[in-house]
């Protein structure tokens, strides 16, 4: 999933008296997604969240291994956990995200700490053992999971898995094969969110480009994407993440067709270099990349093309590095996802030389990075004085000392616009660009 690696610990606030828990995530808007459907789901059944860790009585860790750095602070957070239960072994604790492998006979022998392991996207597994153990009873009609505000901004998942296997990756071995949601389904929870408040829904899937080719009856991303389109108090729809393998005229028509569709395709391209793509069985060339993006441009007018690359896969030189830097400077991406390769056990690659030294990997990433920072900077220096819509997410109090609205332009562009008397959260604003940042845009009301 893209990109965005959500360091972030699941806030939730601390109420009543019952039995208490709270959900940590690290990890992919995937994550964010399942952590706000297990709060919702263990809320209904009468549990209550607190804001600490430390205070509650069961944890639920939802984890990512997609790269070391993510792997280790789960390790370092198991730790933790197993100290707390020597001291009290009634707290309890969940595990699930990738880290979960699907062999969980296994998993509970080398994770002895953990009191329930469920794969991504089980949570009814999960529900089930805590009704087994009595840890929670049947869920409330009387605590309706529709009671509590959703984001203005917030994220549907909408398929699990991958079927494609690219050779660095975990993702697959951990969350399976692709398996789509039926369309009803999920109109059902963007209806549940747009009524709780959301405004803006991101359709959510490893390659949602792919989905609902899986289903009994075959459906497609833009067929899905019009039934959600109909969904009263929804503002705007994106999606992601697109694999550039299966992205279609079809899926880019409705983008640029659908009114709430916005105008953002974030397309991970990895690599610019078709040796390097090959090895990482991306099953696409630089060449084939170019003209999609083109196409993309030609059919949806003012799209952000957002994108993943990493650098110091097995192999790369630093000839094939340039020309990463290359096809970015043709491309003119508004924002890239940059990683260090990462080798990850049990991957294709993983058995591979990873024989690019970290120093070098950190190297290219920071060459990478400045790169695109001077992108950005020309991108977002275009928007001065022009008029763009912003969906006002939240107000931010500790920029320039003047509290300040925070939302996004169609294109996904960070807006600030100083916070008057009005409340603006959740409204859709015209705002005049008055200062520009390769990183955000200073707007007023217009
Ligand atoms: N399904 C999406 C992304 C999944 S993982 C896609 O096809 O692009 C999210 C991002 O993490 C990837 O785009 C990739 O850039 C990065 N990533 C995945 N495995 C990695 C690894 N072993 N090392 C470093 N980065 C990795
Ligand atoms: Fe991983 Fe490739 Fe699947 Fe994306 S498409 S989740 S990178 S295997």
């Amino acid at each position: 999933m893209s990109a965005t690696l959500l360091l972030q610990p699941q806030r939730v606030m601390r109420a009543a008296t019952k039995r208490t828990f709270h959900v940590w995530t690290v990890g992919c808007q995937m994550n964010t997604a399942e952590s706000a459907a297990i709060t919702a789901a263990l809320r209904q059944r009468g549990l209550t969240p607190v804001a600490q860790m430390d205070e509650a009585e069961l944890v639920v860790l939802n984890s990512c291994t997609v790269r070391e750095s993510a792997e280790q602070r789960v390790q370092g957070t198991l730790a933790n956990l197993a100290h707390r239960k020597h001291e009290d072994p009634d707290v309890m604790v969940a595990l699930t995200g990738c880290s979960v492998q699907p062999d969980l006979d296994l998993m509970s022998q080398t994770m002895p700490m953990v009191d329930f392991f469920f794969r991504p996207g089980a949570l009814d597994h999960f529900l089930a053992q805590l009704e087994e153990r009595e840890v929670v009873g049947a869920p409330s009609v009387a605590m309706p999971v529709m009671s509590h505000q959703a984001p203005v901004s917030t994220y549907v998942s909408v398929m699990q898995g991958c079927n494609k296997f690219c050779t660095y990756c975990i993702v697959p071995y951990r969350r399976g094969r692709e398996v789509s949601r039926p369309i009803a389904e999920v109109v059902d929870d963007v209806r549940m969110m747009t009524a709780r408040g959301a405004k803006e829904i991101t359709l959510l899937g490893q390659i949602i480009d792919h989905y609902g080719r899986d289903l009994p009856v075959k459906s497609h991303l833009a067929e899905l994407m019009e039934a959600v389109h109909e969904v009263e108090g929804l503002e705007r729809l994106r999606f992601m993440t697109s694999h550039p393998r299966d992205m279609d005229e079809r899926l880019i028509e409705a983008i640029a067709r659908l009114p709430k569709a916005v105008e953002t395709v974030h397309l991970p391209v990895q690599a610019g270099d078709d040796v390097v793509l090959k090895r990482m069985r991306r099953q696409y060339t630089v060449e084939r990349y170019l003209r999609l993006v083109e196409k993309i441009r030609e059919i949806i007018p003012g799209v952000a093309v957002t994108t993943d690359i990493i650098v110091g896969f097995c192999g790369e030189t630093e000839e094939q590095f340039q020309s990463t830097l290359a096809l970015m400077d043709v491309v003119q991406f508004d924002v890239i996802h940059a990683a260090c390769y990462s080798p990850r056990h049990g991957t294709v690659s993983a058995s591979w030389d990873d024989d690019v030294p970290q120093e070098e990997k950190e190297e290219r990433r920071r060459r990478l990075d400045a790169q695109q920072e001077e992108t950005q900077r020309s991108i977002n220096a275009s928007l001065q004085d022009a008029v763009v819509e912003v969906l006002v997410e939240d107000s931010q109090s500790h920029r320039q000392d003047v509290p300040q609205w925070r939302g996004r332009t169609r294109t996904n562009k960070l807006v600030f616009i100083p916070r008057e008397d009005d409340d603006l959260r959740g409204q859709t604003v015209a705002a005049r660009i008055i200062k520009t940042s390769p990183w955000a845009l200073q707007g007023v009301v217009a």
